[in-house]
């Protein structure tokens, strides 16, 4: 049992942590395991309850940037040990992700993608669209031109890997208060000073935002502006079914992805050009809509035509924090000692989230200099140094 801390927090702390999602949990506790004390983490409704216990579950190493790959690949190597590092079952499954396109004109970047993921020890391989057929028996691969297949990819059980992780934390002395928000965070001469909460104050020299989708919001209460914006995303669940995919099929030509999960249903979601871009928590709205059921059962059909035959019995939608090339911003700010942000994740906190909490939580504890999260922070958007990630897809 994790004792749920509703309680008024406690008055000081050597590092507030905003949110308990995969992120902030992570990242508490990484820094717990480097022997830092008292920490709280802050979550204004329930342990998951953001964008991580809305997300798909998917897990890939398949990118075309090599933050990324390394990133992935290096949760990956935690999410193979996480059941027995967290004594909690996590459910995690290496299926593999098989990646399709419809476009001849994807096919040089996909084969120049296999070749920097295989350098980075990445087991990716090309595929014609025939040898698809023998992981996916029944895929409609007629408009298919090709694709790729890591095996080592796959899926877990989003709450399952936040209550291993609450559950982690709490065994390290962490304090996580649910229902409790951040209200305000003062700053004085240039540290983080305080945070304030609707249960209390922390003096605390330590503050980390893994708000997600609200981190932009967090952000500037403190003059940070992260040039995040907020957009909507949902997923598809069907009645389930006996066993019949292992992978994760993703489609970078119109961003459908579909999975089978444990308990037999098919998991699924597609991006809509159509949807706004939000920049205020008070514009977010995570209502389901028809449209996005219509769009996602004629890509699912077209794909797979067997699924015309299947019930869907649910559906719900979540918010991805989205930065202008789709990686996210780690690290802090100059000029504003004790700040952090680990956020704009996009659709893909939940695979990239262990590896970024231990390697953030280094960073924090000792200030040394990490490669991958120097070339992530803040300021390469004024640099201009942007690299956007070819296969963000969703
Ligand atoms: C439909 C959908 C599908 C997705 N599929 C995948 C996938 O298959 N694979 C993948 O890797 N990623 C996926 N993602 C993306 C992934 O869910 C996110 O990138 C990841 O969960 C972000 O985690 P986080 O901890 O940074 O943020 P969150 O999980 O959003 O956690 C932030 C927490 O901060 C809390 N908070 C915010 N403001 C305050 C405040 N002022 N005070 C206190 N608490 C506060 C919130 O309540 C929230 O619980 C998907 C997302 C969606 C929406």
């Amino acid at each position: 049992m994790i004792p749920l801390n509703r309680d008024p927090v406690p008055a000081t702390a050597d590092a507030v942590v905003v949110g308990a999602g995969i992120n902030g949990l992570t990242t508490a506790y990484e820094l717990a395991r480097l022997g830092v004390r008292d920490i709280v983490v802050i979550e204004k409704s329930y342990i998951g309850s953001g964008s991580t216990g809305r997300c798909g579950g998917g897990i890939r190493q398949q990118w075309t940037t090599e933050e990324n790959i390394r990133l992935a690949q290096e949760s990956v190597g935690m999410y193979e040990n996480m059941s027995a590092e967290l004594g909690y079952q996590v459910f995690f499954r290496q299926g593999g992700y098989l990646m399709i396109t419809e476009n001849e004109a994807d096919l040089p970047a996909m084969r120049r993608a296999v070749e920097l993921q295989n350098r980075c020890n990445v087991p990716t391989s090309f595929l014609e669209p025939s040898e698809c057929l023998k992981i996916v028996p029944d895929l409609n691969i007629s408009r298919l031109k090709g694709a790729t297949f890591c095996p080592k990819d796959g899926t877990a059980y989003p709450f399952a890997v936040v209550w291993g992780y609450a559950r982690a934390c709490h065994r390290l002395g962490v304090k996580i208060s649910i229902r409790t928000a951040v209200t305000g965070i003062t700053v004085a001469d240039g540290r983080i000073a305080r945070v304030d909460t609707d249960r209390g104050s922390i003096a605390t020299p330590i503050l980390v935002n893994c708000a997600g989708p609200w981190s932009r919001s967090l952000a500037a209460s403190v003059g940070v502006n992260l040039p995040n914006r907020q957009e909507r995303h949902e997923i598809m669940v069907s009645e389930s079914l006996k066993p019949f995919l292992d992978p994760m099929v993703i489609s970078i030509t119109n961003g459908i992805y579909f999975s089978q999960s444990m308990r037999g249903e098919i998991v699924g979601g597609i991006g809509d050009p159509a949807e706004p871009h939000w920049t205020e928590p008070g514009q977010f709205d995570t209502r389901s809509q028809l449209r996005f059921a219509v769009r996602f059962a004629r890509a699912l059909t077209d794909l797979y035509p067997r699924a015309g035959d299947v019930r869907m019995m649910r559906q719900w939608a979540g918010m991805y924090d989205v930065t202008p090339d789709h990686r996210p911003i780690l690290g802090g700010v100059p000029g504003l000692d004790g700040y952090y942000h680990i956020c704009g994740f996009s659709g893909h906190g939940f695979m990239l989230g262990p590896m970024t909490g231990r390697r953030m939580a280094k960073h924090i504890t000792t200030g040394a200099e990490d490669p991958i999260i120097a070339s992530l922070s803040l300021d390469r958007f004024d640099k201009g140094d942007i690299q956007p990630d070819a296969f963000v897809v969703g």
